[in-house]
């Protein structure tokens, strides 16, 4: 087995779409005569600056030997890639073997991108310490995200599917025609499945992209036939092709557990705990934010405005309420993705009311407590009232339109208290 893996083809402003590429070498490789078993879309660290859209790199697993699939892949690439883009910096890295039995130096590399920033040497530096074949364009950036991809199915479990079909050529940059109620018809009749096909509340085809590159639409979900079956579904302009790839989509493997606040860093993101200490509040541009705090430290948090009806959840919480939040950490902000609300304060302490008169009471002055004037009765201080609170315990999350690719969403289950999911 050889594994191909490539990163970095692509132009946020030409189009282009290294999913596309991926796609173009596993055609050459089986019109070649050769087996590729699966074609991996991996999401790498969101949080990378570097990346064009969703931070995505491409492993092919071929029975191509290793000589052959590096020179399809090079032409493809030499091809393909918008090099004219000063962003776009390809790489590519063919490694033999099994790659579900890659060195620990590769998968540890793996897992590291996805979670965490690598620098171009230390890609050089383990291709040349395992010894696999590489080629980079410009200043060659994208052989991390290659390495990534190449060690990605040693050191991730837990796939999911997506299937992608592609634009003919001379309709690349034009409007996309597809049939909406045929979206909406076949998402439904797949949901639970197959998930984040549309955005139900806001009426919109979220599998649609408005980027120029190849994607007509890309359907994902957990299981590779009911993905095909959306897909075939859908009405629209013809294709030109389609593939299904195996992703790391929906699997949340860019968070990782922080156990207190202050071990938040930048440019990383997390699961952590806190209790929240200032109340949601909305600012300019309609974004909430927040702040929780641990015996550690403090996070502010935000809800963003494309995270739309998700800020409502956000403004229901309130201070006192113990919460789970998910979300990556930029600016010293955590931006958040899901939170779960674990306790909820259910009472509010405020000032006491008279027992004779029913009036509220006035404070006695400083320390004195609170007293009636007209009845002559008192009360020691503030007192707990029972408060409304719309907020149960439990998950809530962003809804489909403003879901990262990486992020897992509600509906695929498994959660550790009651989930609200966004459909
Ligand atoms: P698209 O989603 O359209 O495919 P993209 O968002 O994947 O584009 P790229 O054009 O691939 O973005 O650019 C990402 C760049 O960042 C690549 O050069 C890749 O090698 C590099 N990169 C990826 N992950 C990391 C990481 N964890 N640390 C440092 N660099 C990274």
């Amino acid at each position: 087995m050889t594994t191909v893996g490539i990163d970095d083809t692509d132009s946020r402003t030409r189009g282009m779409c290294t999913t596309y590429v991926a796609h173009r070498i596993a055609t050459s490789l089986e019109v070649r005569g050769h087996d590729v078993a699966r074609v991996l879309l991996v999401r790498l660290n969101p949080a990378v600056e570097h990346k064009t859209r969703g931070n995505a790199a491409l492993a092919l697993h071929t029975d191509a030997p290793v000589d052959d699939a590096f020179a399809v892949a090079r032409d493809a690439i030499a091809d393909a890639a918008e090099v004219g883009d000063d962003r776009t910096n390809p790489g590519l890295v063919v490694a033999p073997g099994d790659p579900a039995a890659v060195p620990d130096a590769v998968a540890d590399f793996a897992r590291e991108a996805v979670r965490d920033h690598h620098g171009i040497d230390d890609a050089l530096a383990r291709c040349e310490e395992v010894g696999y074949r590489s080629e980079g364009w410009k200043n060659g950036r994208g052989r991390i995200g290659a390495l990534a991809a190449v060690g990605a199915w040693r050191a991730f479990d837990g796939w999911t599917y997506e299937r992608i079909a592609y634009r003919e050529p001379s309709r690349w940059g034009r409007e996309r025609d597809v049939e909406h109620d045929s979206v909406f018809a076949a998402a439904d009749a797949a949901y639970p499945t197959v998930w984040d096909t549309v955005d139900r509340a806001a009426g919109e085809t979220v599998c649609v992209p408005h980027t120029p590159g190849p994607i007509l639409y890309g359907i994902r979900g957990d299981d590779p036939a009911a993905c095909r079956d959306v897909a075939a579904r859908i009405e629209g302009e013809s294709i030109a092709a389609a593939r299904t790839f195996v992703t790391n989509q929906g699997t949340d493997a860019h968070l990782r557990d922080a156990d207190a606040l202050d071990a938040l860093r930048d440019g990383r993101a997390y699961r952590v705990d806190g209790t929240v200490t200032r109340a949601p509040e909305t600012e300019r541009g309609g974004h909430v934010f927040f702040a929780v705090e641990d015996e550690t430290g403090r996070a502010r948090c935000a809800a963003f405005e494309p995270t739309k009806r998700f800020r409502d959840r956000v403004r229901d919480l309130r201070v006192g309420d113990e919460v789970t939040l998910c979300g990556e950490v930029s600016d010293g902000t955590l931006k958040l993705e899901k939170f779960a609300l674990r306790e909820r304060v259910t009472t509010a302490r405020t000032t006491p009311t008279c027992p004779d008169c029913g009036r509220t009471m006035e404070s006695a002055g400083a320390t004195q407590g609170y007293r009636c004037r007209d009845c002559g009765t008192s009360a020691p201080g503030k007192v707990a009232v029972p408060i409304e609170r719309d907020l149960d315990p439990g998950w809530y999350e962003v809804p489909p339109r403003a879901r990262r690719h990486i992020a897992r969403p509600l509906v695929r289950g498994s959660w550790d208290a009651p989930t609200r999911p966004e459909r």
